[in-house]
């Protein structure tokens, strides 16, 4: 049986998100293990940052958790922070592990 290709989604901003969002739509359930990367469990809204800096509205208007954007049955969420991407043996250098992709 061949196994299931593995999709390595790195980034969780705008178009992580959208990439991972449209992935779990258009593959069926056990089409692709499908891993979402961001350096933070949270999107952030990048219109937003200046109005908490300068105290207009709070950070909770600017951030999502990422498990709200996803369905993290179809999609494993990894925080962590890529250091170096291997394309010679399609390998992702995590600061915590190694994530293997097809
Ligand atoms: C102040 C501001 C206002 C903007 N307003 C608009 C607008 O009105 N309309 C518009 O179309 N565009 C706007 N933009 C541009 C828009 O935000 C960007 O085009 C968009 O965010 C790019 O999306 P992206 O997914 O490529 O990158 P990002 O949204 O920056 O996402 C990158 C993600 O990767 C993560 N990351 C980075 N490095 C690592 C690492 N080493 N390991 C793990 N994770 C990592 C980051 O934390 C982030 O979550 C604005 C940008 C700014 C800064």
């Amino acid at each position: 049986m061949r196994a299931m290709p593995r999709v390595v989604v790195l980034g969780g901003g705008y178009s992580g998100v959208a990439t991972a969002k449209k992935l779990q739509k258009e593959l069926h359930f056990n089409e692709a293990y499908i891993t979402l990367l961001n350096c933070h469990d949270y999107h952030y809204f990048t219109t937003h940052p200046h109005m908490n800096g300068i105290g207009t509205d709070s950070i909770e208007h600017t951030r999502v958790a990422i498990s709200e954007l996803i369905d993290e049955f179809k999609i494993d969420l990894i925080t962590s922070n890529v250091r170096e991407i291997r394309l010679f043996d399609k390998k992702v250098v995590l600061q915590d592990g190694i994530l293997s992709y097809d």
